[in-house]
């Protein structure tokens, strides 16, 4: 019997094991379907390539748009925002000891924490009720 050959979707749900490659949420648990993301946005010739795609929940896509750069307040610099397929999550993020907000550990980590605001309220929710069930931080 033959393979099927996956999609492109699938390929990049399956990359980023089913998460949102920023906020780190698990698509199992949205209400919305994820979004391919364009790293390089397309109004700025990004390519709907697997090395440009991340897979995105709505509410990071919706907060990045089209940008690639961000404010960090403590150093005062525009700096790149979190790539995920140049940079590692573990890098520039860390969760708080109860595992309910992200902290960016770097320029690029507060600044993409920031743009993107990584602890909405909804997403600190999910975080506590999925703590209580076990199913959160994911293993990195
Ligand atoms: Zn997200």
């Amino acid at each position: 019997m033959a393979k099927r050959k996956i999609t492109l979707r699938e390929f990049v749900a399956r990359r980023a094991q089913g998460r949102c490659e920023y906020c780190r949420s698990p698509a199992s648990f949205a209400h919305r379907s994820f979004s391919l993301e364009h790293i390089q946005p397309r109004s700025r010739k990004g390519k709907p390539s697997p090395g440009n795609l991340a897979l995105s929940c709505q509410g990071c896509n919706n907060h990045k748009y089209n940008r690639t750069k961000a404010h960090d307040t403590v150093s005062d610099e525009y700096v790149v925002l979190f790539h995920p397929r140049r940079h590692r999550w573990t890098d520039h993020f860390a969760w708080t000891d109860d595992g309910t907000q992200i902290l960016g550990l770097t320029r690029i980590g507060r600044a993409t924490a920031e743009a993107l605001q990584l602890n909405r309220p909804a997403l600190v929710n999910l975080r506590r009720v999925l703590v209580a069930a076990g199913e959160h931080p994911p293993h990195e």
